[in-house]
């Protein structure tokens, strides 16, 4: 037997290792298992080339909990090490350069930012360990020498020859008594799933009953049988080539991914790159219905197969961050923290590279089968909308696909509407103006208006809107949104031609007074208007401009600071409305009941009537009946 002291000039590496990164104990099994995981592609590889001889066996690779000696055992059958190996790889190359850092880091550091700058991969065992062994037989070893490796979590180590009859490597942890949790299967059960679900090497974790059928119908017998318990799928749908696989193998992964979700997804995107960087992956576009709560099931970023973070937040663009799915790329480091995974170079690479494959999927979709994408457009509008205001290359590729759809449910494209209502919707400043409706049963008297005059609304109704239209009007030329509630329909739509009033100037500085008086002028703004006498006599608004500032502000990023807004309206006047030369031809109380009631009628149609004056309305309606 010898000892040695581990090559590490900072003596005491041990206990920070325990310290910084104590929030993220669990991945020291990741970490071992994906050792166990390249020690044996390794071996497969080497025997494809011929340098390994003979049959290698069954390759799986065991996790073992023994309770009563208190260890977790990680065993591979792999290439194993040869003393030396042992020497170079744990015991030199494990700190070089440690120190350096750590006197440049201290005290800033997570525990993820000291893992990834030096594989510190194996030495996570001692995370959770009092001690560590490692007995390992190399594929090149002569028969039964193997070398036996222990160090106590301190830079002391002992290196011993062994007899072991297999070739591979066996990581004993004796687990420590403040991680005695990773003794219970439950837990490991739980971080097998979490990190190990879909490595390339089969991993079993003890066994599991099965049932299995004999015989049909009423002969049929069922058994139970004992088999290896695997935990997981080597080859997940990503691996394979789109052309090999079906809808329902989509289906079956994402039911594999998101074991505990009810939905289906929409559609998905295979991602599969392999220049200038490595990318594979599958994405699905969940439907997502404004006003939902968003769903939790995240986007998973692997490293070859092996799970790094659900948190990818920075590493894919911010709207993508809605869609479901795997992205696996051997170029993304495997265990550093998010701070430095966003600023790295290939990360940023991939992370546009995934939107452009979006908009390519998108754009495909809709060329191939535009009934089916038009179908789909309300449940995955919220991700387009919002990818075309926060990435600007997402929106030059998008308003090419980006719908429109109207309150008779017809879709068009932004462009397509644009020319569909044609010159009679531009205005006399000659700009064109798309008139929406959030809502279109509590705005149908609006909408009915507009329509009566010929015009065509549409439906906007997403928490997004208020942004999205600010966005195309300052990316379209001469565009202008309008909500039909904003204003009245000749004011929305302003031609030259305007009506006059048959009332005389002294009537109308008459009529604007005598509103004025009994209305409270905190919240209404008296405005007189010469319209059709066919038109209703009151019409209350809220403008354009205030409103999508109060939304924008709601739903963040306004861009401008209006603090809390008045509720305040405009109360427009139709001077050519019968009702106005009565209102002049009453006086007192009875032209304050007519002004308080045609009011109130205006008030209902915008859905603001409420509480105590609707109680009073109906009162005093109720009493002139
Ligand atoms: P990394 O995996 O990034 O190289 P680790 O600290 O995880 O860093 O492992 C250090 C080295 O130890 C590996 O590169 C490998 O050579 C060796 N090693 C670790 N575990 C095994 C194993 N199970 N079988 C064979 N070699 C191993
Ligand atoms: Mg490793």
């Amino acid at each position: 037997m010898s000892t040695g002291k581990i090559n590490v000039t900072a003596d005491n590496i041990f206990p920070i290792i325990k310290k910084f990164l104590y929030s993220d104990h669990e991945i020291f099994l990741r970490e071992l298992i994906s050792n166990a995981v390249d020690a044996t592609t390794k071996l497969k590889q080497l025997s494809r080339m011929g340098e390994a001889q003979g049959e290698l066996g069954d390759l799986t690779i065991q996790i073992e909990i023994d309770e009563e000696n208190k260890q977790l055992r990680i065993i591979d059958k792999g290439v194993g090490m040869t003393a030396e190996e042992v020497d170079q790889y744990i015991n030199q190359l494990a700190f070089s350069g440690a120190e350096d850092f750590l006197k440049k880091y201290e005290g800033k550091l997570d525990g993820a930012d000291i893992i990834g700058h030096f594989g510190l991969g194996f030495y996570s065992a001692f995370m959770v360990s009092s001690k560590v062994e490692i007995i390992t037989r190399s594929y090149k070893a002569e028969a039964n020498e193997a070398v036996h490796w222990t160090c106590e979590g301190n830079p002391e180590f002992t290196l011993d020859t062994v007899e072991k009859a297999e070739r591979g490597t066996e990581i004993i942890l004796n687990i420590a008594e403040d991680s005695e949790e990773f003794l219970k299967e439950s837990r490991i059960g739980e971080l097998l799933d979490k990190y190990a679900k879909f490595m390339q090497v089969p991993v079993q974790f003890g066994t599991r009953e099965e049932t299995v059928k004999e015989g049909e119908g009423d002969d049929a017998v069922e058994t139970k049988v004992t088999v290896p318990h695997i935990v997981n799928n080597t080859e997940p749908a990503w691996t394979k080539s789109p052309a090999d696989l079906k809808d329902e193998d989509y289906a079956q992964f994402y039911r594999e991914l998101y074991p505990m979700s009810f939905e289906q997804p929409l559609f998905h995107i295979h991602l599969n790159v392999d220049y200038p960087f490595d990318l594979t992956g599958v994405l699905f576009f969940p439907s997502i219905k404004p006003n939902m709560e968003i769903q939790k099931n995240k986007i998973q970023l692997y490293q070859s197969q092996v799970f790094v973070t659900d948190h990818v937040e920075g590493i894919v663009p911010d709207f993508l961050t809605l869609l479901h799915g795997v992205i696996d790329s051997k170029d993304i480091p495997l265990n550093v923290s998010r701070s430095y995974l966003q600023n790295d170079h290939n990360v940023r690479k991939i992370s546009s590279h995934i939107t452009k494959k979006v908009a390519d999927k998108l754009e495909e979709l809709f060329k191939a089968d535009r009934e089916d994408f038009a179908q789909k457009w309300n449940d995955i509008k919220v991700i387009i909308e919002y990818g075309m205001l926060s990435e600007e290359k997402f929106f030059d590729r998008a308003k090419k696909f980006a719908l429109m759809v109207n309150t008779k449910e017809e879709k068009f494209t932004i462009d397509e509407y644009i020319e569909k209502v044609g010159e009679n919707q531009v205005n006399k400043n000659g700009e064109t103006v798309i008139l929406y409706t959030a809502n279109p049963e509590a705005q149908h008297g609006f909408i009915a208006k507009a329509q009566a005059k010929g015009y065509d609304v549409v439906v906007l109704d997403s928490p997004l809107t208020s942004h999205y239209i600010q966005k195309l009007e300052s990316s379209y030329e001469k565009l202008k949104f309008a909500r039909v509630d904003a204003d009245t329909i000749d004011k929305l739509i302003e031609k030259e031609e305007n009506n006059v009033s048959v009332l005389s100037e002294k009537q109308l500085e008459d009529l604007k007074s005598a509103m004025e008086e009994n209305v409270n002028k905190a919240k209404f703004n008296v405005r007189l208007e010469n319209m059709d006498s066919s038109e209703l006599p009151l019409t209350i608004t809220v403008p354009e401009f205030m409103r999508r500032m109060k939304e924008m502000q709601a739903t963040g990023g306004g861009g401008m600071f209006m603090g809390d807004l008045p509720e305040t309206y405009e109360l427009i006047v139709n001077t050519n409305h019968p009702l106005a030369s009565r209102i002049l031809d009453t006086e007192g109380d009875e032209r304050g009941t007519l002004i308080r009631n045609a009011t109130d009628l205006a008030m209902l149609q915008q859905n603001l009537l409420h509480g105590e004056a609707l109680t009073n309305f109906i009162q005093r309606s109720v009493d002139n009946l």
